[in-house]
């Protein structure tokens, strides 16, 4: 196996007993971006040489004796929504061309604290607008499962280059699904926290009541690992909780006897593609064995749950996006004469059409006249959509699903039908709009194509999925199938 193939843990104790050195392994994943990076465009930035001096000095720390932190000498990727201090964040739009953060975002900050190395940052779709990496102003991101298909999005150069093995394990986000989408699109494990689990404080808003960050990793065990960083109280995030965060790997050997999981009959139905269900199937079977419970349950608004995130999403958006507007924030644009000029030709230039679409969407919905319609309407509809959980996860411990209806779809596919991509998220973003956590994790292929299933759980109730993920890992090993790129 290559050093670039493993997994924190394993990297981790290699290490610490002298068997490998960081320079090493961040050479190979340097190595493993510049032969593939050009089919994959995972990077939208690297920092090679900063990497390598960091590499230098963990390897000399480990010749001291010195005990390592968990993700010391560890390489990784973050997407480029995430601020990183000194290396170019553009959140893969135009508008942020050239901007250099001056500050880390929280994670970044807790990452680094624990030894991160960070290789560069990863292509998503522009603000996290989208679900295939196309709405890129920087060109989309490739499957390494299938280059003319999307690693699905909108974290999808992370998930393609965590699948590749570019890097150890990155950083995504996840508002209605960025995480857990390209996740199951590319083989990884992917884990969207409670919102207020995770701070967001230096990370580019999307839908500010959505927002959520996490791991996208090679297994369980390294999603456990890195949300027992990134997770806990901040005072620059008042959304965050003071609640104290368990350790999850601690779940590892739970394993599943005793926990009943939920299987909504909405979810179930059409437009699942059947070899998708399949999968679902055999999977639940596997978690059967190991001891779970299984019962059907009935989410009955998650149909509505599409259309409201549609209306409190890019209204949320377009209030965010505001301030981008050539003076404050973001690219200003050379052919304007005057103030209000600057205003709309540097919006125009700056935003790619996804992003104007979603802000023409939310400043519409917002708008006198038509706020009680829309808007207030669909902010009462996700109440109820957050009881309908509370109530179901109060019967069960976790709720299964399938992440996406299909596997990844090609590249162009569904560039010209907002809705019919729109839909690849109807398994998500309801989970979004009620704050509880989910992870999807590998459950098999179709057509070669990696495949993820969805876990939810209550709020804040991160451990049970981590405990039922862990287990039916422990007997597949789907996350260990390589793609072959
Ligand atoms: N694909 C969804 C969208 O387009 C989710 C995006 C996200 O989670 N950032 O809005």
């Amino acid at each position: 196996m290559e050093l670039n193939q493993l997994t924190i843990r394993e990297v981790h104790e290699k290490l610490q007993s002298g068997e490998i050195s960081s320079l090493d392994l961040v050479n190979a994943c340097i190595e493993r971006i510049k032969k593939t990076d050009k089919k994959l465009h995972c990077f939208l930035a690297t920092d090679f040489d900063n990497a390598i001096k960091q590499a230098k000095e963990v390897d000399k720390k480990i010749k001291k004796g010195g005990k390592l932190k968990i993700l010391e000498g560890i390489p990784c990727g973050i997407k480029d929504l995430i601020l990183t201090k000194g290396i170019t964040t553009t959140a893969s739009s135009k508008m942020l061309e050239n901007y250099v953060p001056l500050f880390d975002a929280t994670v970044i900050k807790r990452l680094k604290d624990n030894g991160a190395i960070i290789l560069g940052k990863h292509n998503c779709d522009a603000w996290g607008h989208g679900g295939s990496t196309e709405n890129s102003d920087y060109g989309p991101s490739h499957n390494p499962w299938d280059l003319e298909r999307v690693p699905g999005g909108s974290s999808g150069g992370s998930a393609a280059s965590t699948a590749s093995d570019q890097v150890i394990y990155s950083l995504g986000t996840d508002t209605g699904g960025s995480i857990r989408c390209p996740a199951s699109h590319c083989g990884c494990v992917g884990f969207k926290p409670t919102y207020g689990r995770v701070p967001r404080f230096g990370t580019i808003a999307m839908g500010s009541s959505l927002d959520t960050i996490g791991p996208i990793a090679k297994c369980v065990d390294d999603a456990a690992i890195i949300l027992n960083i990134i997770a806990g109280l901040d005072p620059k995030d008042s959304t965050t909780l003071p609640k104290e965060v368990p350790d999850y790997t601690k779940m590892k050997d739970k394993g599943v006897k005793g926990l009943t999981i939920g299987l909504p009959k909405e979810a179930f139905g059409k437009g699942l593609q059947p070899e998708v269900k399949s999968l679902m199937q055999i999977a639940i079977r596997d978690l059967e064995k190991l001891g779970a419970k299984f019962k059907e349950v009935s989410l009955k608004y998650l149909d509505y749950g599409l259309a409201c995130y549609y209306i409190i999403m890019p209204s949320e958006v377009s209030s965010n996006l505001g301030r981008y507007d050539g003076i404050r924030y973001g690219h200003q644009s050379k052919e304007a004469d005057n103030l209000f000029e600057i205003y709309t030709k540097s919006r125009a230039e700056g935003f790619g059409a996804e992003a104007k679409r979603r802000i023409m969407i939310g400043t519409y919905v917002l708008s006198a006249g038509y706020y009680d319609a829309y808007y207030k309407k669909a902010m009462q509809v996700r109440t109820l959509i957050k009881e309908d959980f509370e109530k179901v996860l109060s019967e069960v411990d976790l709720i299964l699903m399938p992440t996406s209806p299909r596997p990844a779809f090609k590249i162009g596919e569904n560039v010209n039908d907002p809705l019919t991509m729109y839909l690849e998220d109807i398994y998500t973003v309801t989970i979004n709009m009620a704050g509880v956590p989910a992870a999807s994790i590998p459950c098999g292929f179709v057509n070669n194509l990696p495949v993820g299933m969805q876990l939810i759980a209550k709020q804040f109730g991160e451990e049970k999925i981590f405990q039922a993920a862990y287990a039916y890992e422990a007997i597949n090993g789907w996350n260990r199938i390589k793609p072959k790129i």
